[in-house]
């Protein structure tokens, strides 16, 4: 069974076609600026040529619509017709605390999204409209919600509560959710498989490492705690965001250049994290890799950062068997997953193979077979994670 996997923001939409039995990219695209001036879509066919197309998109459904276009045509489509997909996987990323697992979506379903938005509201609407559009072009075709967050849900209070008044979570749900959750669940597992011993014996941290990083710790196959928060901002250095930051420092800022809150959260979100320590060099960390002081700058300070949640991490579990980098960063910066593990890791007995080391996005270990503690690089695929629990719902 074909799995269409959809990743819908605000002004783009990512799709890959996954044969659900072989667990084969079919092909894979992109549509962006939609709703804006000069959008275009992008189709790459497994094994075939990539094809970039200028074309109008008023909206998301018309965005679908070039997709469905692509994916079925003469020449250089996969499939005969619509017919041959089976669902659709659609990446919801806030399921607030009323979806622990992906789900089927149903009128009930897509209201219990939309009452998370306010958690979410850059991405709920965002990802509802491509449900609405998908379900208006597809008809009778199952559609199934993989949340971000579920993953997380099964962190105990201590971990998700925050030290303010309890009435904030009893009336608001103010409490640390997390996302990645796709990825941290399938690098976990695979890192469980690789290793040959059972999930469930395992203690694993995971630190995706991308522009957006977040960490967590899974002890005996759950998720119990992450770096991430009730938003994305929380927790390490990331490519513009800021992560962990003293509280009073929004009041102070506020006060000094007569900013509104709103303004703060876009600078925190937008022009902090590697991006601000590097003196606005860049947020893309090959740039960070130059040689400058700011770069330098900017590496130790998320180095650092990294580290000492690993830490934190391995005392929350009382231990930890392996360690995994994983997304743009973790799978390619050779430099700073040396930096995290020599610099900082050799009390878990970590040893890093500076040869396995320079390997690039691709499944390896990278610790010294003698090392106590496991180091992996695995290669992350949120949307085969999406496509297999698609696949389980609906088969
Ligand atoms: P996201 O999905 O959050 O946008 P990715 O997981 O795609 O992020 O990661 C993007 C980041 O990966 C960018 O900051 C980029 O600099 C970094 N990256 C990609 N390749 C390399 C590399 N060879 N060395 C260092 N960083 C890299």
């Amino acid at each position: 069974m074909n799995i269409l996997v959809i990743n819908c923001g605000s002004s783009s939409l990512k799709f890959q076609l996954i044969d659900a039995q072989t667990e084969k990219l079919t092909a894979k695209g992109l549509c962006e600026r939609i709703g804006i001036n000069g959008s275009q879509i992008t189709f790459s066919p497994a094994g075939g040529e990539k094809i970039v197309r200028q074309a109008p998109m008023a909206d998301h459904k018309e965005a679908i619509q070039l997709v469905l276009d692509a994916l079925t045509d003469e020449k250089t489509g996969v499939v005969k017709s619509l017919n041959e997909i089976g669902a659709v996987g659609h990446r919801i990323v806030h399921g607030g605390e009323k979806f622990a697992e992906a789900t089927v979506i149903t009128p009930e379903v897509k209201q219990a999204i939309r009452d998370c938005a306010d958690l979410a509201p850059l991405h709920n609407p965002a990802n509802l409209i491509g449900v609405d559009a998908c379900e208006a072009l597809m008809p009778g075709v199952p559609m199934v919600a993989v949340f971000d967050t579920a993953f997380h849900q099964t962190m105990p209070e201590e971990a998700y509560l925050y030290a303010i008044p309890y009435r904030y979570y009893e009336t608001y749900k103010i409490r640390r959710y997390g996302f990645h959750g796709t990825s941290h669940d399938y690098v976990s597992h695979r890192a469980a498989e690789i290793l040959g011993k059972p999930y469930e014996d395992l203690k694993i941290i995971v630190c995706h490492l991308g522009n957006g990083a977040s960490i967590s710790a899974v002890k005996n196959g759950r998720c119990v705690d992450t770096s991430m928060g009730m938003t994305p901002l929380e927790g390490l250095i990331m490519g513009t965001r800021s992560g962990d930051l003293d509280p009073a420092i929004l009041e102070f800022i506020a006060n000094k250049e007569e900013k509104s809150i709103g303004e703060i959260m876009t600078i925190l979100n937008k022009e902090s994290g590697v991006l601000g320590l590097s003196g606005g060099l860049s947020s893309d960390f090959r740039d960070l890799e130059n040689g400058s002081v700011e770069g330098a700058r900017a590496l130790k300070a998320f180095v650092h950062r990294t580290a000492k949640y690993i830490g934190s991490y391995v005392a929350a579990m009382n231990g930890v068997d392996a360690i995994c980098f994983t997304a743009g960063v973790g799978e390619n910066s050779v430099n700073v997953r040396n930096a995290i593990c020599s610099e900082h890791l050799g009390y878990l007995g970590i040893t890093i193979d500076q040869e396995a080391n320079q390997k690039r996005g691709e499944e390896i270990e990278i610790s010294t077979p003698d090392s106590r503690t496991k180091v992996l690089v695995i290669p992350t695929n949120e949307e085969l994670a999406i496509a297999r629990q698609t696949y389980a719902l609906v088969k």
